[in-house]
C-alpha cells in the first residue's frame, strides 16, 4: 500500500514510472525515473538513492516509457488507483509529473524525446495545460544543446525546473554534492535554465556533524541570490527543504534534520533579499 512516506520507485511495478504520495506536492506526484541504473554524475551526501554509482542514465526505452506513463495516468484518471491504495480523499489528485529518479535525468541522451512523449501522453489524456511537469535537476548538463532543446519543450508544456543549489562556494559544493565545479559555472547554468524555462532554486538544508549550515556558507548563499537579483534574473524563487528521508550514503550517520525554527530564520534571511522563499521541512 502507498503511504505518505512510500517513495519506492518500483511500488507500481513499472520500470520508469512510479507514484509518490508526497506532502511536498500535496497529492499524488507521478515520478519518471530515467536512471534505472542508480547512476548520477553527482554524489550528494544526503542522496536517498540506494546503491548510488557515478555515471549517466542508460539508454531509455522510449516506447516502454510512453506505454507505462499512458497506462498509469489512465488508471489514476479512470480506474480505481486511489481506492485500491486507500489514498485519503484530500490527496486524490495528480499534482504533477516529476522527472526525478535515481540519478540526474538530464544525463539521458533521450532527454528531449522524453519531454516530447510526456507532451504527447498528457495531450492524449486531455491533461495538457492542466498538469504541472517538474524537472528536478542538479543543472550540470544545462549547457548541452540536447538538454536545452528539452527545456524549451518543457516550458511549452507548462513545465518548471527545480535547480539544485545546496552551496554557493566551491568547497561547499564539493563537500555536499561530491563534485568539483565552480560557482561561476553553476551561475551560468542557472542563467541558461531560467532563460529557457521557469526555474526555482531548490536547496537541501541539514546539519552535518550536529551543525547547521555555517555562517560563511549562509553569507555566500545570500550573496549569490543578491547577485541574481542584481542582474534581474527572473528566478521564480527558492525552495528550502529538509531531510524528508534518511540518506543512503556513507555520510548518513553524520547528517541530521535542522530545527524548524532555524530553517524559518534562514528562509527569512533569504527573503530579505527580495526573492520568494518556500519552506518544506
Ligand atoms: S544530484 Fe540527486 S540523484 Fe544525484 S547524487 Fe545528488 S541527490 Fe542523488
Amino acid at each position: 500500500m502507498l503511504t505518505i512516506s512510500n517513495h519506492s520507485r518500483d511500488s507500481a511495478g513499472l520500470t520508469y514510472v512510479y507514484p509518490v504520495l508526497s506532502r511536498r506536492a500535496g497529492g499524488l506526484s507521478v515520478g519518471i525515473n530515467l536512471n534505472t541504473n542508480n547512476a548520477c554524475n553527482w554524489r550528494c551526501v544526503y542522496c536517498q538513492v540506494p546503491g548510488l554509482i557515478r555515471g549517466n542514465a542508460p539508454a531509455i526505452n522510449l516506447d516502454q516509457l510512453e506505454r507505462e506513463l499512458h497506462a498509469f495516468l489512465d488508471e489514476v484518471l479512470h480506474g480505481d488507483f486511489f481506492a485500491v491504495n486507500r489514498i485519503p480523499a484530500e490527496n486524490q489528485m495528480i499534482r504533477d509529473i516529476a522527472i526525478s529518479g535515481n540519478g540526474e535525468p538530464t544525463t539521458a541522451r533521450e532527454f528531449p524525446e522524453v519531454i516530447d512523449l510526456i507532451g504527447r501522453v498528457i495531450t492524449e489524456l486531455g491533461m495538457a495545460g492542466q498538469i504541472k511537469i517538474v524537472l528536478i535537476t542538479n543543472g550540470s548538463f544545462v549547457n548541452r544543446s540536447i538538454v536545452q532543446k528539452g527545456l524549451v519543450r518543457l516550458a511549452e508544456l507548462n513545465g518548471e525546473i527545480w535547480f539544485k543549489l545546496d552551496s554557493a562556494t566551491r568547497a561547499g559544493i564539493k563537500k555536499i554534492n561530491g563534485v568539483s565545479i565552480s560557482v561561476d559555472s553553476v551561475r551560468r547554468n542557472l542563467r541558461t535554465a531560467v532563460r529557457l524555462c521557469p526555474t526555482w532554486i531548490q536547496t537541501c538544508i541539514f546539519s552535518l556533524d550536529g551543525l547547521p549550515t555555517p555562517n560563511a556558507e549562509r553569507e555566500a548563499y545570500i550573496q549569490f541570490i543578491e547577485g541574481l537579483l542584481y542582474e534581474c534574473l527572473p528566478v521564480r524563487g527558492v525552495m528550502l527543504y529538509g531531510l524528508a528521508r534518511p540518506s543512503l550514503q556513507p555520510e548518513a550517520a553524520r547528517l541530521s534534520v535542522v530545527a524548524g525554527e532555524w530553517m524559518d530564520q534562514f528562509a527569512e534571511q533569504i527573503r530579505q533579499t527580495g526573492i520568494v522563499v518556500k519552506v518544506n521541512q
